[in-house]
């Protein structure tokens, strides 16, 4: 690419430009348009080409023929001038209608036997069909019902082209990856039936351009299930826990599972969604969490299971349902199984904070209360404290695992019922993330106001159940 444009007059008209391309550089149709390619639309790139060198050939034609027709006058210099610019596109592109024109016009034109070579891509734009095939061939294993294609190349086919727009002059072009995405998505999209999608693609497919070859990435998204849990059985965490002794390696104490707890809701539930989806890994993201010795009854705690790298996305979700209520359902359930976009999690992960739990705690007092007494004092800790704000230091049991801070919370609704002068039942209706069992015991003062102090009883809470998770609307 060294040699000089031999017209010096620097012109923007597409047709001047394309004169001066084709007698420096062999060039694909692909390549030529996409120099043009802001200037019209509804048209492909090779069009534009197409449309360029046919005006040009066909100005030449007419040339010609007002030369014949002149002959006397005219320099014969001017008409091999003509057919040597003609003789630049029967090689430097593709066109098939130019050489048989060559023929009619010139009999001492011979067809140059070099196999074209385009100095702008290598070629890769007129060997499309290999790239479609291949990625044909490695999407097999995968089903998707839209994708998305992206290009990475060689910086150096970058390089090249903009050092060769500089040099023609050309302001109207657009990148060499935009036109490779375009092209052979429209393609896949046909062969396939399915849409190109740019927001959230089920499939990315990456096309890994190098000077001469190149590799396709394929990258199945994530598939994302969100449904509601129950938990019936205590001790089950929500999600997976590494053993705190091993940090999860094994060891004796865990029997070399390396958790801390047996299983877990993440453990039960997310199994039946991995074998029919076929993925490499995956994610449970819930809706906060209820303490791993609570329940969760009621209408089910929000969850999504985000599975890895899946082949297969058309699950039969009740099917699913169904099977989990067969297999582990004295444990824990999932009901309202639905796919939900990726961008789902982080809605779901902040709304612990935006609900509004309902919780049964059965509360054991270390001193004796009367039935008079704890109606008397419970209907005024009522007044102390729904509607009211509740401030929570970190409990000292999470203090471990979590920033010490003080936390502002809400409760909603609080109900008492006397059981016996040392049992008490309590629901609950508070703001999600409250720590239920330090408001119960007060824990050394850490959460204040507090039922302990409230009823003036050393309180703890033996068992805790959520009744029920609500989303906050309405501000509330
Ligand atoms: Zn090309
Ligand atoms: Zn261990």
């Amino acid at each position: 690419m060294t040699e000089k444009i031999p017209n010096k007059n620097r012109d923007s008209n597409p047709i001047e430009i394309t004169k001066n391309i084709v007698r420096l550089y062999p060039i694909c149709p692909e390549c030529l348009g996409r120099q043009f390619a802001l200037l019209g639309t509804n048209m492909a790139n090779s069009e534009r080409a197409e449309s360029l060198l046919n005006t040009i050939i066909m100005q030449i034609h007419n040339d010609y023929y007002n030369m014949n027709q002149a002959v006397d006058q005219v320099e014969n210099q001017d008409v091999s001038k003509e057919l040597a610019l003609l003789t630049k596109i029967a090689e430097n592109t593709t066109s098939t209608v130019v050489k048989p024109l060559l023929r009619k016009l010139s009999n001492s034109y011979t067809e140059s036997k070099a196999e074209f070579h385009c100095a702008i891509c290598n070629n890769v734009f007129l060997q499309t069909n290999e790239i479609i095939d291949k990625i044909i061939e490695q999407t097999r294993e995968f089903e998707f019902s839209n994708f998305l294609i992206g290009t990475s190349i060689n910086p150096i086919f970058q390089e090249k082209e903009d050092e060769f727009r500089v040099k023609l002059n050309i302001t109207t072009g657009e990148a060499f990856k935009k036109n490779l995405n375009r092209l052979v998505g429209i393609e896949l999209a046909k062969k396939w039936d399915l849409p190109v999608e740019f927001k959230e693609p089920e499939v990315n497919i990456i096309i890994d351009l190098d000077l001469h070859d190149f590799k396709i990435d394929i990258v199945s998204n994530p598939l994302c299930v969100q449904g509601r849990y129950h938990k019936y059985e205590r001790g089950i965490p929500q999600t997976h826990w590494p053993h705190r002794a091993c940090h999860g390696k094994g060891c004796k104490e865990c029997n070399v599972t390396g958790k801390q707890y047996p299983t877990s809701v993440e453990e039960l539930l997310t199994p039946f969604i991995q074998k029919y989806s076929l993925g490499t890994d995956s994610k449970f993201h819930g809706a906060g969490r209820e303490d791993i010795d609570a329940r969760c009854l009621g209408n089910g705690r929000p969850f999504i299971i985000e599975i890895k790298e899946p082949k297969k996305r058309s699950l039969d979700l009740q099917k699913i349902e169904n099977e989990i209520k067969e297999q582990v359902g004295k444990r824990v359930d999932a009901i309202n199984l639905k796919f939900v976009p990726r961008s789902k999690i982080k809605k779901i992960k902040s709304r612990g904070e935006k609900t509004r739990k309902s919780y049964r705690a059965f509360i054991e007092s270390k001193n004796p209360i009367t039935k008079e007494e704890f109606e008397e004092k419970f209907n005024a800790a009522k007044k102390q404290v729904i509607g009211k704000t509740i401030y929570q230091r970190t409990p000292t049991r999470v203090a471990h695992r979590r920033a010490d801070k003080t936390r502002e919370k809400e409760i909603y609704k609080l109900n008492g019922e006397w059981i016996d002068e040392l049992h008490i039942i309590v629901d609950i209706e508070a703001m999600g993330g409250t720590y239920i069992k330090e408001f119960i015991s007060s824990d050394n003062q850490r959460t204040t106001p507090n039922l302990s102090s409230l009823l003036d009883r050393s309180l703890t809470c033996e068992n805790l159940d959520v009744t029920s998770v609500k989303k906050i609307t309405n501000g509330k």
